[in-house]
């Protein structure tokens, strides 16, 4: 059994508690590893920490030029690690091993990215009304932002804030998921190798419902930057409100996938399979509603359900697995029970629906590729996030009707368009209520485009020019050069 510590000030510590708990193999099902279980005195010198590291001159006051070359260095010391964390985190949370690998060799980019944004943020000149007087702007760091990230892409989800984060001078108070911390606090020895000083990222490992509120509500955190369900991201937006915290909130989804009878269905049919089975469904992003024009349906669904039968279920270490476990004990129970719910409100099960116990799947915690078809818009399942490879099919007639549909849940996160037709590409891509909508693929994502949710998905962007401004706040600074003090009992 691996002992892992977390990083409070630059120092390896176990909780003040000297409390542990056990990260499973959802492979096995068996413990591999103890992670400290912070409690909230731990939180308090962790933020401490964290607000001293901002205050030292060592961070505070060197230059953004200087916290680019530190960002440079960890991303070619994550370049370096980038199978071994691969390794990590298909054992500690069942990613596909083919997947990780990828994700973790193309990682390093944001933190480039990032690094040549650092020294870029500049602030104007404002050509002031007022005779007399110098008037510009400092884009200043917020503080101490808390990152509380989830378990389904640990360390990418936390990539998109630490590194936006770091560029813009502030410190990080990071939490991962109870059940994702291992490769969090690989992470962390990495930001120590590449020289950032003591406490400029910190990490508390723990449970959500222990200190998950007294991070958001505590007051040297400055700014909290949430991914997580929406459920969670709502109580931590009310709890944020109480001090007047920013937040940016990445949260759940119910994506469309809309398959026009002008698509090339092979396409098609890959981009829905990809879209809900990849990750074992177990993405923010999940494509989990395919909504199919009537006039190919029949033919659409044949093809849908033998291309799924085909996909490799088992061992996520494996090179050529394609569905993998379900993460958490809870989160297999909360498929089953969708998979249930889906059965009762009358939906037809054209494929899978139970857990999967092949040989393939060992103890492993697996549900089959599951495809409902003839699912109303308005079924549970076609609204609520499932989080899992359970894929809801839905006829429509027209345009309109797979707008009102596709748009017609609390979410709007992601939307995927499958047509030969630019103006209806470019039609939808409009109408959609979504922060990211896909044309022709989907699950596509870069350093570079900007991803957050409409409506019940979240508040902010991450990725993108524009995500270094949610770590920033703006300075309005004046100066009199007018040499006389004029009336101090009238507002200039
Ligand atoms: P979750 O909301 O249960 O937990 C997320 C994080 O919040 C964890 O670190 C958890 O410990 C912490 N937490 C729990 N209770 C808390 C509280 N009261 N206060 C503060 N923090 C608390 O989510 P999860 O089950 O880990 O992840 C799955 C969810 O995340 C899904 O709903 C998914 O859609 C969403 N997600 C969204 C995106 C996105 O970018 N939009 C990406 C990935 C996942």
């Amino acid at each position: 059994m691996k002992s892992y510590r977390m990083l409070i000030g630059g120092e390896w510590v176990d909780a003040a508690s000297g409390q542990s708990f056990e990260t499973e193999n959802p492979f096995t099902g068996t413990a591999w590893a103890t992670i400290p279980r912070a409690g909230t005195e731990d939180v308090d010198r962790a933020a401490q920490a964290a607000r001293k590291a901002f205050e030292d001159p060592a961070w505070g006051q060197i230059s953004a030029t200087a916290r680019g070359a530190l960002l440079r260095r960890f991303a070619d010391l994550l370049a370096e690690n980038a199978d071994r964390l691969a390794d990590i985190e298909t054992r500690d949370n069942g990613k596909l091993i083919a997947e990780m690998r990828g994700q973790l060799r193309y990682m390093p980019q944001w933190y480039h990215y990032f690094a040549g944004l650092a020294d870029k943020v500049e602030g104007r000149v404002i050509p002031i009304d007022k005779p007399g007087v110098f008037n510009f702007t400092r884009e200043e760091p917020l503080g101490v932002v808390a990152a509380i990230t989830p378990w389904n892409s640990p360390l990418m989800l936390a990539t998109w804030k630490l590194a936006p984060a770091l560029a813009a001078g502030n410190t990080v108070l990071w939490k991962p998921s109870e059940f994702s911390s291992a490769s969090a606090l690989e992470f962390g020895r990495l930001f120590e190798e590449s020289g950032f000083p003591p406490g400029v990222v910190n990490i508390v490992t723990g449970f959500g419902n222990e200190i998950g509120s007294h991070i958001v509500s505590h007051p040297q955190v400055d700014k909290v930057a949430f991914t997580g369900g929406d459920a969670t991201g709502q109580s931590v937006y009310e709890l944020a409100a109480k001090s007047i915290k920013p937040v940016t909130l990445e949260l759940g989804g119910k994506s469309a996938n809309i398959v026009f009878e002008d698509a090339v269905l092979d396409d098609a049919v890959k981009g829905v399979v990809s879209g809900i089975f990849a990750a074992s469904g177990q993405t923010c992003i999940a494509g989990s509603r395919a909504l199919v024009h009537r006039s190919i349906y029949p033919a659409f669904v044949e093809a849908l359900v033998a291309f799924a039968k085909t996909a490799r279920i088992g061992d996520p270490s494996r090179d050529d697995t394609q569905v993998g476990p379900i993460t958490t004990r809870p989160q297999l129970a909360k498929v089953l029970g969708y998979i249930d719910i889906a059965k009762a409100e009358g939906a037809t099960l054209a494929l899978g629906g139970k857990r999967a116990t092949e040989a393939a799947c060992g103890d492993g915690w697996f549900v089959e590729p599951t495809i409902f078809t003839d699912v109303s818009p308005d079924m549970r399942i076609a609204q609520e996030e499932v989080f899992g490879p359970v894929l809801a099919v839905i006829p429509f007639d027209n345009d309109e009707e797979a707008i009102a549909i596709a748009n017609g849940t609390i979410y709007g996160l992601a939307a995927g368009v499958w047509t030969q037709s630019i103006a209806r590409a470019l039609t939808m891509s409009q109408r959609l209520r979504a922060g990211t909508v896909w044309v022709n693929t989907y699950r596509a994502v870069s350093y570079m485009s900007p991803f957050g949710g409409f409506k019940r998905s979240g508040i902010g962007r991450e990725s993108g020019l524009s995500a270094i401004r949610e770590y920033l706040q703006e300075k309005s600074v004046w100066i009199d050069i007018s040499g006389n003090v004029p009336n101090p009992f009238v507002q200039r």
